[in-house]
């Protein structure tokens, strides 16, 4: 028995403006889902959005922190500043962000501290390539991934969500298997226990990643140890993502 609501998380990426924004808080605004919903757009849409979701109960988040507080790091946005415009999470560890950025598990364990000490639920983002998924090495992706990143990090009540996004299945129409999906969360659940404890990491949200649809949305999220989906092409279509979360309901 799952003990929250699915949390249902849209990233838009580099991807819509001004017209996205409006559909979609124009098609969120009125509707009320069970699901616990957030939307990622990109940094400077994140206040308007803030205030035109202000009487939903839509969480609005950002697709990356700073691994700094303040100073001299031109482009970059703290996790206090998220915090201060009305976020109330953050990805960290996109693998765009990995492979385009060159983000390693380090700077996601400092990502990950300032988000918390920020108040802000951080979503780790954590999943093999199609390369190590071919060689069988997906267990041994995700310990280094989850133990280098969460080695050390006290929650202390506060919340964490993992996203298990393979990325092979990122953007390319080939979701992983429910079933599939469930054997790697157990794996995760079973690891946030070593690093967190057993008590803790039972209150850890883990989402799935990877082409989700309207048509696999119910499948996976029938699975045991799925605790919500992040969702990026279809999260572009505000209808699409209503069918979404509705279905995560
Ligand atoms: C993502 O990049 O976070 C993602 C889940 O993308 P898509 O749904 O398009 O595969």
């Amino acid at each position: 028995m799952k003990q929250r609501a699915p949390l249902v998380v849209a990233n838009w990426k580099l991807n819509g403006g001004t017209d996205l924004m409006c559909a979609s808080v124009a098609s969120f605004v009125k509707k009320r889902f069970k699901a616990a919903i957030g939307i990622a757009p990109p940094y400077v849409y994140i206040s308007d959005m803030v205030s035109f979701l202000r009487n939903s109960n839509i969480m609005v988040g950002s697709q990356n922190v700073s691994k700094f507080a303040s100073g001299a790091f031109t482009g970059e946005t703290s996790a206090q500043m998220l915090k201060e415009v009305g976020c109330g999470f953050c990805l960290i560890g996109h693998s765009e962000r990995r492979q385009v950025f060159l983000e390693n598990d380090a700077s996601c364990h400092t990502k990950i501290e300032r988000a918390l000490a920020a108040g802000l639920m951080p979503i780790l983002c954590v999943g093999e390539n199609s390369q190590q998924h071919e060689l069988g090495l997906t267990h041994d992706i995700l310990y280094r991934q989850l133990h280098q990143a969460l080695d050390g990090v006290s929650l202390q009540g506060q919340r964490l969500c993992i996203a298990y996004e393979p990325v092979w299945a990122i953007g390319t129409g080939k979701a992983a298997s429910a079933a599939q999906v469930q054997e790697v969360h157990e794996y995760i659940r079973q690891e946030l226990g070593a690093i967190l404890g057993a008590g803790v990491a039972g209150q850890v949200d883990i989402l799935y990643g990877g082409s989700v649809k309207k048509d696999n949305a119910a499948e996976l999220l029938a699975m045991p140890n799925v605790d919500g989906l992040l969702v990026g092409g279809a999260s572009l279509d505000p209808d699409h993502f209503a069918e979404i979360c509705a279905i995560a309901n």
